[in-house]
């Protein structure tokens, strides 16, 4: 049996974490054992002695991550079983062994009982991405709890954590399999829909899975539509627009790789109406943006703290307006957000400002969001990131 080092929390502090809140707060210790590390494994107990959990420790604002709220031992087994649930899920979620869709997201942070923890699957291949030490020192045991749950269907295990670690810790760290290898061109479905993914060189983990449900609606819309997707990446939403009979898709994307790969996944999904544009989203819109009935815009995260916020605001603003200047009468503007600093609230009063300053006239036809594997619980709704809107644009 470990013994494991321990952290006191204040009087009081105890409660977010008996609420099931599984972050401890610098500012929440009162004391702690000597010679902790951090991604050391602490047992957390309350200024009366009452055990609160299990975390994971790492100096910073956030000081501890709670990994299980019972008394355990953290080893292979441990992971077995968060993994098993997480898989469970999925299943329940129709999304493992399913034959029309190969992708989705195994563990998401928090939502799943893993904070700092991201597992995404593509076709038996699993990217584990660590966002806290902690997480990352369990990688080994992680890779091998994947292999109990997956069997013969995990075909690797690719660490990706170089760019989501700290980098008083990353540094000199490398991205590499923790388990097989990929030496094939790696293709996934996702409700039928092809896509190559290139996991090792791609952003994130190499395919945005969050909008899985959103492509799935565009392309009820799609029939017959002049589309534009702009931030396309490798034309997520492209493909779904060309395989529902679009009279012509064009992708807009900055990254000339994302381009790239885009214009494969249009050949494999047989989209002879796709054009690529490795340009900036804003210059396409003024020269180009004009003759489309639906509009996608899915920029990155324009926000990553709340002190920036007010900027992201303007700029969400601006890019909407520009869209909505733009779109054909009778069209459909997609218009997403994945800052978690800005609300649906605020979301929703910036497109509505960009709308009456564009002199349009809108109706709400959906308020999306990220789907289920994107796991979004009651303890931790700081885990709900992705906003959508779409709207009937007279
Ligand atoms: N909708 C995509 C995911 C978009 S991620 C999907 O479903 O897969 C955001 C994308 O915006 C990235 O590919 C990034 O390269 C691109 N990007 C960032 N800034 C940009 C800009 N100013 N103009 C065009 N693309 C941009």
């Amino acid at each position: 049996m470990i013994e494991y080092p321990r952290l006191i929390l204040h009087n009081g502090k105890e409660l977010p974490v008996l609420r099931f809140h599984p972050w401890i707060f610098s500012g929440a210790i009162k004391t702690q054992d000597s010679n902790i590390a951090d991604g050391d494994v602490v047992e957390v107990y309350s200024a009366k002695q009452q055990f609160l959990g299990m975390a994971q420790y790492q100096k910073g604002s956030i000081t501890g991550r709670i990994i299980s709220f019972s008394k355990q031992q953290i080893n292979t087994d441990f992971w077995v079983k968060k993994i098993e649930k997480a898989f469970l899920y999925r299943q329940f979620l129709n999304l493992a062994n399913n034959p029309h869709t190969n992708v989705y997201r195994l563990v998401f942070g928090e939502g799943d009982g893993c904070p700092g923890l991201i597992m995404d699957f593509y076709n038996g291949h699993v990217v584990f991405q660590a966002h806290s030490i902690g997480m990352h020192k369990c990688r080994l045991d992680i890779a091998e709890a994947l292999k109990i749950v997956y069997g013969t269907q995990l075909k690797s295990v690719y660490d990706k954590s170089s760019e989501t670690l700290p980098n008083n810790y990353s540094a000199g760290l490398k991205n590499e399999f923790l388990y097989g290898s990929c030496n094939e061109e790696l293709i996934v479905i996702e409700n039928d829909v092809k896509f190559y993914i290139d996991f090792i060189n791609g952003q994130k983990t190499g395919f945005f899975i969050d909008q899985r449900e959103n492509r799935e609606l565009l392309g009820k819309y799609s029939k017959d539509k002049r589309v534009l997707n702009t931030f396309s990446y490798t034309g997520g939403f492209s493909m779904y627009a060309a395989n529902s009979g679009c009279e012509i898709i064009h992708s807009v994307d900055s990254s000339a790789k994302a381009i790239d790969l885009c214009n494969k996944n249009a050949i494999l999904n047989n989209a002879t109406n796709h054009e690529g544009f490795a340009v900036d989203t804003f210059d396409y819109l003024k020269d180009h943006g004009k003759n489309y009935d639906i509009i996608i815009l899915d920029p990155p995260a324009f926000a990553k703290s709340r002190d920036v916020s007010h900027n992201a605001v303007i700029g969400y603003k601006r890019l909407n307006q520009m869209a909505l200047q733009n779109i054909k009468k009778g069209g459909i503007l997609f218009t997403f957000s994945c800052s978690g600093v800005i609300d649906k609230k605020l979301f929703y009063n910036t497109v509505t400002a960009a709308a009456i300053e564009s002199r349009r006239n809108m109706k709400l036809l959906h308020t999306l969001s990220q789907p289920a594997d994107h796991v979004i619980t009651p303890n931790f709704p700081e885990g709900e990131y992705l906003k959508g809107l779409a709207f009937y644009v007279e």
